[in-house]
């Protein structure tokens, strides 16, 4: 279990000064439902534009 995920999408409603995402839990997905290879092809369901 992740207890430390640091992201940069600073825009998100969950986000915290030092990169730190302050959400309880997140759902991560494959980009457009496809099998994900590399890391740019998954998706931080849980982000909320603020
Ligand atoms: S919910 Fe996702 S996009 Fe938002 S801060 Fe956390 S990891 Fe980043």
């Amino acid at each position: 279990m992740a207890k430390d995920v640091r992201c940069e999408v600073n825009n998100c409603l969950y986000w915290e000064s030092g990169n730190q995402c302050g959400a309880e839990r997140i759902i991560v997905k494959a980009l457009n439902g496809k099998k994900a290879e590399h890391s740019k092809e998954t998706d931080c369901e849980t982000f909320e534009a603020v």
